[in-house]
């Protein structure tokens, strides 16, 4: 079983007595899926020893958003922990990360408009509140635990994105480490609110990673810069048609891995001739009955 560490004094004593070792993190907000334990034995691949928190973290949640019946499945979640390269376990209440009424946090991005302007597109335009809440808690998180690697999804890539960019600033000691977008057998990406769902519903939800697979596939199949250019819009259109029957959608677009910046014609998008390292991804935000999906897959590398 890991330790379970239930405030920051007994996250003090622990990590001191880790000495030299190196600790890997998983933040979490729990109820616990595989696509979290692969986090952690990605991470405990680069580290001595590994901590799983466990916070559900308010300033990322808007008044109206699921805070109150968020699921907790503590006890369940430190079972499952206790299969894995997890160590300890870290579950700090409100007060201890948030000094302040959490209604009254600063903006943590204030400093840095570059990486501000990322908060402000895909997930932010309907979240505005969103990535400040997720700045503010891996912040603190990482003030308290003092990993040496932190290791996040990419299926929350624009969010990996924001956090690879801040902690380059403000903890460039700490490495992070992405881990690929982990899915059931149907190829959707595995979530906590998929619990949401009923099982009609899960067969539903798993045509957004159906359409965005086909359309990525479409896309990759046009090798010559001329021949996409004359059938990115009818793709992107006709996915996005097809996904209206099923969701309401938030965005579908394609954006450049690393600014995010939206890929203005077919030629940006195309890989550069000297490598093989895909420069652009499909993302989506979608609604299923209310439930919010998110995905995204990289162009030229998964279809
Ligand atoms: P959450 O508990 O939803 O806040 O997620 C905690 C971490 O797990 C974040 O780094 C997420 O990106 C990551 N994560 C959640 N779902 C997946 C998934 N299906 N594949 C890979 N990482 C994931």
């Amino acid at each position: 079983m890991p330790i379970h560490l239930k405030n920051s004094g007994q996250l003090r004593e622990y990590r001191a007595n880790l000495g030299v070792k190196r600790l890997g993190f998983v933040p979490t907000m729990g109820n616990l899926h595989v696509g979290h334990l692969a986090l952690v034995e990605e991470v405990a691949k680069y580290c001595d020893e590994v901590l799983v928190s466990i916070f559900i973290n308010p300033t990322q949640f808007s008044p109206e958003e699921d805070y109150d019946t968020y699921p907790r499945t503590l006890e369940k979640d430190i079972k499952l922990l206790s299969t894995t390269s997890c160590n300890a376990v870290f579950t700090p209440s409100t007060d201890e990360v948030y000094c302040e009424n959490t209604t009254k946090v600063a903006n943590p991005l204030v400093q840095y408009p570059d990486i501000e302007a990322y908060a402000k597109i895909l997930c932010g335009v309907t979240r505005p509140h969103f990535f400040y809440g997720i700045v503010n808690v891996v912040c603190r998180l990482f003030t308290m635990v003092q990993p040496n690697v932190a290791c996040f999804g990419e299926k929350d890539y624009q969010q990996l994105r924001i956090i690879s960019a801040i902690s380059h600033k403000r903890f460039p000691s700490i490495q992070i480490l992405p881990l690929k977008t982990q899915r059931n057998a149907q190829q959707l990406a595995l979530s906590s609110r998929n619990n949401y769902f009923s099982n009609t519903q899960l067969e539903t939800a798993a045509l957004l990673s159906k359409h965005m697979q086909a359309t990525v596939h479409q896309l990759n199949s046009h090798t010559s810069i001329s021949d996409i250019k004359r059938h990115w819009s009818a793709i992107l259109q006709e996915a996005t048609d097809q996904l209206q029957h099923y969701f309401e959608i938030d965005y579908f677009e394609v954006r450049h891995s690393h600014d995010l910046q939206l890929i203005a014609s077919a030629k940006e998008c195309h890989p550069d001739e000297t490598t093989d390292v895909p420069n652009a991804r499909l993302f989506a935000a979608v609604y299923l009955s209310g439930v919010r999906l998110i995905d995204n897959w990289a162009l030229w590398q998964d279809a």
